[in-house]
């Protein structure tokens, strides 16, 4: 899939398109992008005139495989539906490679963002559905002069796709942006994205113009409306909302993948007493109270609404007694020090610190392993290098309430300052498909108190 954006640029040198831009006229780059690559590159770019190409190479093995192995990326029935998924995916490469243009940013020469420019963009096959006057009533009302030639197959004749050609004088970023959100609507009924605020994307990209957009109802319908389930999908896979229980590693969910992980530590280490320190919805708590091997179960949750869920999730009332006496559910901050935590053979912080503000960080690592001081920490956080396998987060982090993100140096150096200051071991691992070079989605510390570690080294 290929898009082309050409320009003049007025009385300015055209190759000043490559500042706006944020991408250099001389050189082709490469961007890895979901299942597959986007390439930039200039096939002119001199005083007169300058085209920029963004080039999407989309793999259908790699896709399939995604889909298969639970990626984020639910695209395995669409997989063959090449128009799509190139149509699709070019916004989202967009997105990616030209955000900083999409955010109307330059600080080389700020006085070209707001500036219109004569712009013409070229995509050789955009879809349109059964309506073939869908992208002249998309571009035209935004002052677009449209060229769209219904492409033809030669046995059934018109298909439903389209050579578009664009003109018109507009600022380079608000082109961008109308792109980015109008060629999913293009395609519709198969349109996702991924994020967790897509209503915010939505008037972010389309604020400027949106509004006065004669077909905005079904614009900002097809764009929200139709991305919901798949919105919903991803959410549920990032976040482990899961509903299916399958059982091969692979095709479980992270989330799920994650407590089996933290299960596994806190069994071979024969941990009796457990407190999940950040407990969120209960899950890892039911998981731990379905085992008879835990005898002592303690929740913490700073948020009551998170422990009234986790309530939920472990049916108390419908437990019996003796299972009812081997857990406890507790309100407590763990920036501060809390009696009530000391004394247990483990703790989990599982996907905790990275809500924390960085500064906070070291009143939760003194309350945890300085004050409480389990046996065993075990400890979950995203590895921020492999979020390139999810393109377009909103604030490139797992969630929106994510304070920071560690990638895998930065990690190890924090594991070893936290063991080192308080008087643990640690060793480090991962949850979730390695990726060669980014590692996994997942890094797992267990800390083990020294006096413990001591014991366990001699005979
Ligand atoms: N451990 C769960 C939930 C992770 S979400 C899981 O892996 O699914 C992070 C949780 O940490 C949220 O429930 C949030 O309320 C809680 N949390 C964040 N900051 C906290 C703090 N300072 N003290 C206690 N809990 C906190």
């Amino acid at each position: 899939m290929l898009l082309t954006l050409s320009t003049t640029m007025g009385e300015r040198p055209a190759s000043d398109l490559g500042f706006l831009l944020h991408k250099h006229p001389e050189r082709a780059q490469s961007f890895d992008v979901t299942a597959g690559k986007a390439h930039v590159y200039y096939p002119r770019a001199d005083e007169h005139d300058c085209t920029v190409a963004l080039l999407l190479e989309t793999d259908p093995v790699e896709l399939a495989r995604q889909a298969r192995q639970g990626g984020s990326w639910a695209l395995g029935p669409y997989v063959n539906d090449r128009p799509y998924v190139a149509s699709s995916l070019l916004a989202v490469a967009l997105g990616k490679v030209f955000r900083t243009a999409l955010a109307a940013r330059c600080e080389a020469r700020p006085e070209l963002v707001t500036r219109a420019a004569p712009l013409r963009i070229e995509l050789p096959a955009v879809p349109h559905g059964r309506d073939r006057e869908l992208p002249r009533r998309l571009f035209e009302p935004l002052g677009w002069e449209v060229e769209h030639e219904v492409l033809r197959d030669p046995d059934r004749g018109e298909t439903r796709y389209g050579r578009l050609a664009l003109r018109g004088e507009h600022p380079v970023s608000e082109a961008l942006n109308q792109l980015y959100v109008l060629l999913p609507v293009l395609d519709d009924a198969k349109h996702y994205w991924i994020g967790q605020d897509e209503i915010d994307k939505l008037l972010r990209a389309g604020g400027a113009w949106l509004a006065s957009h004669p077909e905005r109802e079904l614009i900002s319908g097809r764009y929200l409306v139709h991305a919901r389930p798949l919105v919903d999908e991803a959410r549920r896979r990032l976040t482990g909302d899961e509903t299916d229980h399958d059982d091969t590693t692979e095709t479980r969910p992270l989330a799920a993948q994650r407590r089996a992980a933290v299960l596994e530590v806190l069994r071979t280490t024969g941990a009796r007493s457990v407190a999940d320190l950040g407990c969120g919805d209960g899950k890892l708590l039911r998981d731990l109270l379905d085992d008879t091997e835990f005898g002592e179960i303690l929740g913490v949750d700073v948020s009551t609404r998170a422990l009234r869920i986790a309530e939920r999730t472990l049916r108390l009332e419908r437990r019996s007694e003796r299972e009812n006496r081997r857990i406890r559910l507790r309100q407590s901050a763990l920036t501060y020090t809390d009696s009530g935590l000391a004394g247990y053979d483990a703790a989990v912080l599982m996907e905790v610190i990275e809500h924390l503000d960085p500064e906070r960080l070291p009143a939760l690592e003194h309350a945890v392993f300085g004050h409480a001081r389990p046996a065993r920490v075990v400890l979950t956080t995203p590895n921020s290098e492999y979020n390139s396998h999810y393109p377009d987060l909103a604030n490139g982090m797992r969630h929106p309430d994510h304070r920071f993100e560690f990638d895998r140096a930065e990690f190890a150096e924090w594991t070893r300052r936290v063991a080192g200051t308080h008087g643990y071991t640690v060793t480090s691992s991962g949850v979730g498909e390695a990726d060669r070079r980014l590692g996994q989605p997942t890094q797992l510390a267990v800390f083990t108190r020294n006096d413990l570690s001591d014991r366990d080294a001699t005979p």
